[in-house]
């Protein structure tokens, strides 16, 4: 007859392979605080929700060292002062140790609170590869209420690409010939290549129409909106995990492997920024995020 019971050495191999799927899961909840896709705060209730999730199980010092501007020396002078044992797990933390934590985090690094007295006018932008021109997509079909801006750019129109529906395609002369006009209202030149710009004409018409209008640009263009109009609607897009925004970026593979680590590189920077915007949505799916984004506009 055969044996019911699993034999040992196969417990092993299935524990050991199931450690390392939670350590892995850890790294990736690190990675994600480090690069800023999630704030601190949100790790910690990730794992005071869920002791057994792979939050929970995460070390203190290993979540202290995740965080931007933590080194070790700083990690055990946080411990001590927070009475907390470094052998401690987030999820089995005691009831005044969690409160210290998060005062400590809250006065530390505060969370980016939503501004009131938004405007109509709405940017939305993000990392590369996070999916913004798919979710802006997404909205011009279901939203039409909704204008999408259509920026003009010196790069060169991709397939299927039709002039003035996804870009106004035009040479350096023009461009700067609209520059010096006034006629855009931010412009940029994107991954050191190419310049895109917001022509103003169209967004101030649906403007004073009542209409709320859509500009999916670059951070930088980003922060020149917010320099013309201090009231538009900042809306930043993140990726579900930073995991999830290199696999975007490799899987979409026009880029060769040089280009891939500047992106990348970029997108770091990019993601640190999120604080200067109203809101943040997470583009976990296009309709879903589309969703959020167009409530939002309203
Ligand atoms: P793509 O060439 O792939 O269509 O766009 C490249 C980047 O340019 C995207 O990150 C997009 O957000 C940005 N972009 C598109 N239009 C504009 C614009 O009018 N102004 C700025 N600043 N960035 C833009």
């Amino acid at each position: 007859m055969a044996d019911s019971r699993t034999p040992p050495d196969v417990d092993r191999a299935a524990a050991s392979r199931r450690a390392v799927a939670a350590r892995r899961e850890r790294a990736s909840l690190k990675r994600d605080v480090t690069t800023r896709v999630i704030t601190p705060q949100d790790l910690l209730r990730r794992a005071l929700a869920d002791p057994d999730s792979a939050a929970g199980h995460m070390r203190v010092p290993e979540f202290l060292t995740a965080i931007p501007a933590i080194g070790d020396g700083k990690r055990d002078r946080i411990l001590d002062e927070l009475k907390i044992s470094p052998v401690k797990r987030l999820g089995g933390l005691g009831a005044r140790q969690r409160v210290d934590l998060q005062a400590f985090l809250d006065e530390r690094l505060p969370e980016p609170a939503p501004r009131a007295g938004r405007s109509r006018l709405v940017v939305l932008a993000g990392p590369t590869a996070v999916g913004k021109g798919t979710v802006a997509q997404h909205i011009k079909e279901h939203h039409p209420e909704i204008l999408l801006s259509v920026s003009a750019t010196t790069r060169a129109p991709r397939p299927g690409e039709v002039d003035g529906e996804h870009y106004f395609f035009v040479d350096d002369a023009e461009f700067d010939r609209m520059v010096e006009a006034g006629e855009l209202l931010e412009h940029a030149t994107v991954h050191n290549k190419y310049r895109y710009g917001t022509p103003r004409g169209p967004i101030d018409a649906a403007l004073a129409d009542g209409r709320t209008v859509l500009l999916e640009i670059d951070l930088q263009g980003a922060r020149q909106v917010r320099a013309a109009a201090p009231d538009a609607t900042l809306v930043f897009l993140l990726p579900p995990s930073w995991d999830e925004l290199v696999n975007r970026l490799v899987g979409r593979g026009t880029e060769d492997d040089e280009e891939r680590a500047r992106r990348l590189r970029t997108a770091k920077v990019e993601l640190a920024s999120q604080g200067e915007f109203d809101f943040r949505v997470v583009n976990d799916t296009v309709p879903r995020a589309a969703a959020e984004v167009a409530a939002l506009a309203r």
